[in-house]
C-alpha cells in the first residue's frame, strides 16, 4: 500500500499524529508532500518572514524524513484550489491508497480539506487528526453542550478533561525498510517577498525542543515574576515554532510535566502560569471553531461594530512605524518590525494604543500584526486583538484603557527595553524616558523623536464616547 502524508502546519517528525499513523504499517510505502500556496498566503496576510521560516524548517524536515526513507516532495502553486488539483493528480500518479493529514481549523483550510476529500473519495482513504491542540475543539463544553465564552471556567473544565485524553507525545517514525534515501529536490524559493528570520529563531525541531527543555528546566519557576517585563527574556519565545507546528503543544505539556510533576496541583506556580498560556492558545482556537465568523474578522460583541472608527492613514502609519511619541509603543513596534516577535505585554499595550488612543479599527492592527509576525496565528492574533479592542468575549471591558505612559513606567522602569529599540533617546535620564518631550523642553534640546501624536487624556475621552454611542446604537 502507498501512504501519503500531507504536511501543512505540522513541520516536524516527532509527535506528528498523521505521520505516525501513516508509518504504522511497516510494509507500506510512505511518501510526504508539502504544497506552498503563496497566493493564499497573500490573502491571509502571512508575513514574508513566516514564509521564510516555513522554508527553512521544510529543509530540515525533508532531511529528517529522507534519513528515515520517506521522500518529501515540495510543490508550489498559487492557492488552495490549485493545491487540490495538484494533490489529486499526484495521488493518481503515485497510486496512493491512503492520505494522512493533521487538521487545520480556519475556514478556508477546512473548506480546502473538505473539497480535497470529496475529490479523492472512492480512490483514496483519507484520515485526519487533531494534532495542533492538547484537546480537540468541541471537547471542552459547558453542561449545556456549548463552548465556554469565559476563559476561567473553560480552563477549569479543560484541566478536568485533560486526564481523560491521551496527550502523550508520539515518537518519530522508525526508518523504513529500504533505509535512508537521498534528499529529494529542495523546495524552490517561494514566490513570496523574501525576508530573513533572524538568529533568535533557528530552524528545526531540535532547536525548538532544546529551547523548550532549557525553559522548563531553568526558567519556568520564575515565569510569573518575569513574564511581564519585556527587558527580561522571561517567556519561552516558542510561539514561532508552535505557530507552524515545528513543536506540538503536547511536547510542551509533557516536558513541563516531566520537570514539574505537580504542575496541575499547584496553581500558584510558574509552571501552572505557563500552562495557563498554553490553555489560552487552546481557548482561542476552540472559540474560532465554535464561532467561525471570527475567521471573517467579525467582532464577538456585535454592537462594537457600530463604533465609528477614525479613518486616518497618517496615524496608522505612525503606529506601524513606531513613531507615535509614546516610547513603550514605539519600541514595541520597532521590535515587531525588526524581528517579527513582540513580547505579550507589549502586544497588549500597542494594540490598546491603536484602538483606544488612535480610535483606529482593530482589524487594521490585526492585519498589520499578521503581516509582520513570525508567530502569526489567526486564532491567537484575532483573540488578542479582540481582547485589547474590547470587542471579544471575556475581553478587557471597553472603559478599561491602558495609559501608555504608566504602562511603560511599570513594565520597563529602567527603560532598558526602550533604550534598546530607540537609540535616539539614549541621553534622556531614566525618570524622563517615558515622556521624553518634557525633558527636551526643560533642557531646551531637540530630540530626533516625535512629539506624542495624540494627547492620551483627550483620546481616552473620545474613545469612551465612541464606544458608548455605539452601545446605545447611535
Ligand atoms: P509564552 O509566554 O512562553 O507562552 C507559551 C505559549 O503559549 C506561546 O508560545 C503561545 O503559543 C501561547 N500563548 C501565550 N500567550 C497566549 C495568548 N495570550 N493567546 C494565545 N496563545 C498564547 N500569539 C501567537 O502565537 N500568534 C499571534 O499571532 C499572536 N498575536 C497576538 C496579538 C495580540 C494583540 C496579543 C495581545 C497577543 C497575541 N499573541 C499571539 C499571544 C502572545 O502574545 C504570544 O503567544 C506570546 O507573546 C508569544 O511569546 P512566548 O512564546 O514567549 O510566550
Amino acid at each position: 500500500a502507498t501512504h501519503l502524508v500531507w504536511l501543512r502546519n505540522d513541520l516536524r517528525i516527532t509527535d506528528n499524529k498523521a505521520l505516525h499513523a501513516a508509518c504504522c504499517d511497516p510494509t507500506a510505502r510512505v511518501l510526504a508532500v508539502f504544497i506552498a500556496t503563496p497566493g493564499q498566503w497573500r490573502q491571509h496576510q502571512m508575513a514574508p518572514r513566516q514564509a521564510a521560516f516555513i522554508h527553512a524548517n521544510l529543509l530540515q524536515v525533508q532531511q529528517a524524513l529522507a534519513d528515515r526513507g520517506i521522500p518529501l516532495v515540495c510543490h508550489q502553486c498559487d492557492d488552495f484550489a490549485a493545491a487540490i488539483d495538484w494533490l489529486v493528480a499526484y495521488c493518481a500518479q503515485e497510486r496512493v491508497d491512503a492520505l494522512f493529514y493533521n487538521r487545520q481549523h480556519e475556514i478556508n483550510e477546512l473548506r480546502r480539506d473538505r473539497q480535497a476529500e470529496r475529490r479523492l473519495s472512492g480512490q483514496v482513504i483519507c484520515q485526519s487528526f487533531d494534532d495542533s491542540l492538547l484537546l480537540p475543539p468541541g471537547s471542552v463544553q459547558t453542561g449545556g453542550g456549548e463552548m465556554y465564552k469565559i476563559y476561567t471556567p473553560f480552563r477549569k473544565a479543560f484541566i478536568q478533561r485533560l486526564s481523560e485524553f491521551d496527550v502523550s507525545s508520539l515518537p518519530a517514525p522508525k526508518p523504513r525498510e529500504g533505509g535512508a534515501l537521498p534528499v529529494s529536490a529542495a523546495p524552490a524559493a517561494f514566490d513570496y517577498p523574501s525576508a530573513g528570520v533572524g538568529a533568535d529563531f533557528p530552524a528545526g525541531e531540535e532547536a525548538a525542543l532544546q529551547r523548550l527543555r532549557v525553559f522548563c528546566r531553568e526558567q519556568v519557576q520564575d515565569y510569573l515574576q518575569q513574564r511581564d517585563f519585556p527587558a527580561i527574556a522571561g517567556t519561552s519565545s516558542l510561539s514561532p515554532y508552535l505557530a507552524i507546528g515545528v513543536l506540538s503543544p503536547r511536547q510542551c505539556f509533557n516536558r513541563l510535566r516531566a520537570e514539574c510533576p505537580q504542575v496541575l496541583e499547584n496553581s500558584d506556580s510558574g509552571a501552572f502560569g505557563w500552562l495557563n498560556e498554553l490553555i489560552w492558545r487552546e481557548f482561542y482556537r476552540h472559540l474560532m471553531v465554535a464561532y467561525p465568523a471570527l475567521c471573517r474578522h467579525r467582532p464577538f460583541i456585535e454592537w462594537t461594530d457600530k463604533v465609528r472608527w477614525r479613518d486616518n492613514d497618517a496615524l496608522l502609519l505612525a503606529w506601524q512605524q513606531g513613531a507615535t511619541g509614546y516610547p513603550i509603543v514605539d519600541a514595541a513596534m520597532r521590535q515587531l518590525n525588526k524581528t517579527g516577535w513582540m513580547h505579550n505585554r507589549l502586544r497588549m499595550i500597542s494594540a490598546s494604543f491603536l484602538v483606544k488612543d488612535l480610535l483606529i479599527d482593530w482589524r487594521a492592527g490585526e492585519r498589520y500584526f499578521m503581516s509582520q509576525l513570525l508567530d502569526g496565528d489567526l486564532a491567537a492574533n484575532n483573540g488578542g486583538w479582540q481582547w485589547a479592542a474590547s470587542t471579544g468575549t471575556d475581553a478587557a471591558p471597553y472603559f478599561r484603557i491602558f495609559n501608555p505612559t504608566t504602562q511603560g513606567e511599570r513594565f520597563d522602569p529602567q527603560g532598558t527595553f526602550i533604550r534598546k529599540w530607540l537609540p535616539e533617546l539614549a541621553d534622556v535620564p531614566d525618570n524622563d524616558l517615558h515622556q521624553p518631550y518634557r525633558w527636551a523642553e526643560k533642557q531646551q534640546r531637540t530630540l530626533d523623536y516625535p512629539l506624542p501624536i495624540v494627547d492620551h487624556k483627550q483620546a481616552r475621552l473620545e474613545t469612551l464616547a465612541a464606544f458608548e454611542a455605539a452601545r446605545r446604537g447611535e
